[in-house]
């Protein structure tokens, strides 16, 4: 498990790798950070992640990523469906290029991985079994956080 870790405040704490079963009582994060985990109930029945470690937020939503290589493949498709009506590309080279291109569509369906977010303080979570009961990002509970947790929320703009 990959945890990029982010404090009450929202600013961003470093990042640390844990092993499956590994719960160190103190650790250091990628900035040097001290992170102390709250293990307390952090783990469902299964051992699946269901608090989170830096806050003890009960409520995580899970969201489906992207990789950056995204935005490549589209302008290269834009490249080759330019090339293709400009008639520059016809016959073979056109159809290795988009088979190419199917290729690397499929992979990153596959490689898209989902993370754990935490509603409170926005911590995430990669690389682990996320459990059936962790839902998509939702408005209402979203909401019902911010409010609970006004006195840490320094940037509330929007009273939505
Ligand atoms: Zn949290």
């Amino acid at each position: 498990m990959r945890v990029e870790v982010y404090d009450e405040q929202g600013m961003a704490m470093g990042e640390l790798n844990l092993d499956p079963g590994q719960t160190p009582a103190r650790t250091q994060t990628s900035l040097s950070h001290e992170f102390i985990p709250d293990w307390e109930r952090a783990h469902d029945d299964e051992g699946n992640l269901r608090r989170c470690i830096a806050c003890g937020c009960d409520h995580l939503y899970r969201h489906r990523t992207l990789p950056r290589v995204t935005g490549f493949v589209i302008v290269l498709a834009l490249a080759v469906a330019a090339a293709s009506v400009l008639g520059l590309a016809s016959g073979w080279p056109m159809l290795v290029g988009m088979t190419a291109l199917l290729i690397i569509d499929v992979a990153i369906l596959l490689w898209r991985n989902e993370v754990l977010i935490c509603y409170r303080c926005r911590t995430r979570y990669w690389d682990l079994t996320i459990a059936r009961y962790h839902n998509a990002w939702n408005r209402r509970t979203a909401h019902r956080m911010r409010r609970g947790e006004q006195r840490f929320d320094v940037n509330s703009s929007d009273s939505a």
